[in-house]
């Protein structure tokens, strides 16, 4: 139950003072549950200094298919910006960890589940220019439930999209980091998590681009324990590293510093067009 002064951990029933919650990045002293972060919170637990300088701020949906299920997705997006302060799914900034300047992008669950439609699309790819251009790394930080289904086809546009911006930046020898939160689910496992250089979880996530249940009916049989959860990923290879929250700061800014030496020397070879180049279209 959460109040203005603290909240209980929805795991262990502890009650913290919001401001121990906050000294804990959020985290449950006594059973290490990690409790969800926004965008904001999330990059200053990560940057030096807590401090960054945003881009793309301005983006926003157009709602192009006018959209209306139970309820109108103008709607919906006039209500998760209320909530959020944001004005999509993912705050895209640049920063530095461990003295390692870097390109992010955080995308933010509560705003429509973090899922990927047009403007999330957008700032990864133009994250990704960016970290070309600059040669500098990328780091995705997931928290999403897959595709706007209120874009359509233009929501699963973006993976493509994506993929093409990370694999020039892959061509030009510029690390991409993703780091998976709870819950990373759906296009945003397969377009920004599964194909990075070096893939890190906070414990206990769910990571997974299916649901469990359709899983489940698909094979017919139970699921094993502790499926789609980040340890399990990491026990069958699929991710490089679980870290604490409270650790992760100094461990990215460490494999930072070790990877960024040579490749973010300057480039040899001539540029090559961006993404953005070929892709101009106006996303508000
Ligand atoms: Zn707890």
């Amino acid at each position: 139950m959460a109040s203005a002064f603290g909240t209980a951990c929805d795991r262990c029933g502890r009650s913290l003072h919001r401001r121990d919650l906050e000294a804990h990045l959020h985290v449950c002293p006594d059973c290490r549950h990690h409790w969800r972060l926004g965008a904001a919170a999330r990059l200053r637990t990560l940057l030096d200094d807590g401090s960054w300088r945003e881009h793309d701020a301005e983006l926003v949906s157009t709602d192009p298919l006018s959209f209306n299920d139970r309820r109108a997705y103008a709607d919906r997006l006039t209500d998760a910006m209320a909530v959020t302060g944001l004005r999509d799914a993912a705050i895209a900034a640049t920063g530095a960890i461990g003295g390692v300047a870097v390109e992010v992008v955080a995308m933010d669950h509560r705003f429509l589940g973090g899922t990927l439609g047009m403007v999330l699309g957008e700032k990864v790819v133009r994250a990704s220019d960016r970290a070309r251009a600059a040669r500098r790394p990328l780091l995705l930080v997931c928290a999403s439930s897959g595709a706007r289904i209120m874009e359509g086809a233009l929501s699963l546009m973006q993976m493509a999209k994506i993929g093409v911006a990370l694999g020039q930046l892959d061509r030009d020898g510029i690390p991409h980091l993703a780091l998976l939160t709870d819950p990373t689910t759906g296009g945003v496992v397969s377009a920004c998590a599964m194909g990075a250089d070096l893939i890190l979880a906070e414990p206990e996530a769910q990571i997974g681009f299916a649901p469990p249940a359709t899983i489940r009916q698909t094979i017919g049989r139970p699921l094993p324990d502790g499926f789609q959860r980040s340890e399990y990923l990491l026990d069958h290879g699929l991710i490089d590293l679980v870290v604490d929250r409270r650790e992760l700061r100094d461990v990215l800014g460490r494999l930072l510093g070790l990877i960024t030496d040579s490749a973010t020397a300057p480039d040899p070879r001539p540029a090559q067009p961006t993404a953005s180049d070929a892709d101009k279209r106006p996303t508000e």
